[in-house]
């Protein structure tokens, strides 16, 4: 299939899962969701109408200001689209109003702004609006061939940049220098876009929330790495817990318990089985050996053309994994005051079991 083919695909399956939500249709404006249903990308920040209309058995129609048409026209799922410009002084809403059916209820991105919604509201009267994720949570949750190779890709570059960072100096560096290193090596590594970098030293790996801070890495700091971005539009996000010198015993079994955690739900996942399952079985490792306590978030979640999005690896998830699902599994251990590890990969589920789409060593690195 070419590009466009993988496009109009993916348009269609939308529009068809509208209609068994028993929507007439779905309005969809600039970000993550429209990116991902024909490609295109401009920036949310405009107070002029972009909009993509799906409804079933109709050609996707995109409504576009006149000036940015170029743009629209040159991404890759164009060709499935009829394309719409108004320009300064029309009004676009009456342009959306002749597409809808006046009478019906929409699925409308969550991050559409008030302006259009309330315009839309104004001009078709007949017509009430859902939020699309409310709508249909799983709409991007499962990856195409394209995605599935676009993520892997992803997934190796930010492999590279781990396999790089290990070789450079972390005592008596700051973990902002470190962070800053990782932002450059996943840029060298084809990422368009780093959306984080967490060193968390010592007692900051105990915090799954700290990022990167001034504190200077010292011989004997466990060191939490997790960092990730969108490369050609998709993601990557990967942990692994260095120890810069020689770990203590306790250290290290805190770290064979994670990587014991993580191994067990990646064997866990096969098609049919429930989201919450994994988290289940990757906190009972950890719940088993004591440390249940210190397990202070959920085990995974799905990735694509964001670095996160559902299906979510989460107790009361019942949700079956699919074929094609991208998501991380991601335990974690972490002790207040003292030290953190995670080790995270992106996992896609096959239809026999889960392939890595991270494949550096999971086993405790010493660094210098
Ligand atoms: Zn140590
Ligand atoms: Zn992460
Ligand atoms: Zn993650």
């Amino acid at each position: 299939m070419s590009d466009v083919d993988f496009y109009a695909a993916r348009m269609d399956r939308a529009a068809r899962a509208a209609t068994q939500e028993g929507l007439a249709g779905l309005i969809v404006t600039p970000g993550p969701d429209l990116v991902w249903l024909c490609g295109y990308g401009p920036p949310a920040t405009s107070e002029r109408l972009t909009a993509l209309l799906l409804a079933p058995g109709r050609r996707p129609q995109l409504i576009v200001p006149q000036l940015e048409r170029p743009d629209a026209e040159r991404a890759p799922g164009a060709g499935a689209l009829a394309i719409t410009g108004w320009t300064d002084g029309e009004d676009p809403y009456a342009a959306v109003a002749k597409l809808l059916d006046g009478h019906g209820r929409y699925g409308v991105s969550d991050n559409a702004w008030a302006l259009h919604l309330l315009a839309l509201q104004r001009t078709c009267p007949g017509t009430a609006y859902g939020a699309l994720t409310e709508a249909l949570p799983m709409m991007r949750a499962v990856k195409d061939a394209y995605e599935v190779e676009r993520l892997a890709a992803a997934g190796a570059a930010a492999d590279a940049t781990y396999e790089t960072i290990v070789d450079l100096r972390f005592a008596g560096r700051r973990e902002s220098e470190v962070a800053a290193d990782l932002a450059r090596l996943l840029r060298e590594n084809g990422h368009s876009q780093v959306d984080f970098t967490i060193v968390g030293s010592g007692p900051n790996g105990a915090n799954p929330h700290h990022e990167a801070g001034e504190r200077v890495i010292e011989d004997g700091d466990m060191v939490v790495l997790d960092f990730g971005g969108l490369k050609d539009g998709y993601g990557s996000d990967t942990t692994r817990t260095v120890h810069v010198g020689e770990p203590s015993s306790e250290e290290r079994k805190v770290h064979d318990l994670v990587r014991e955690a993580q191994q067990a739900a990646f064997e866990a996942v096969r098609p049919g089985i429930a989201c919450q399952e994994i988290d289940r079985v990757a906190r009972q490792v950890i719940r088993r050996a004591g440390y249940g306590e210190y397990f202070i978030h959920r085990t995974g979640h799905g990735i694509g053309v964001t670095t996160h999005e559902p299906p979510y690896m989460v107790e009361g998830e019942h949700l079956p994994l699919v074929p094609g699902m991208c998501f991380s599994i991601e335990p974690g251990i972490y002790l207040p005051g003292r030290f953190g590890v995670r080790i995270e990969d992106i996992v896609l589920c096959t239809e026999t079991g889960a392939r890595r789409l991270n494949n550096t060593a999971r086993e405790l690195r010493i660094v210098a």
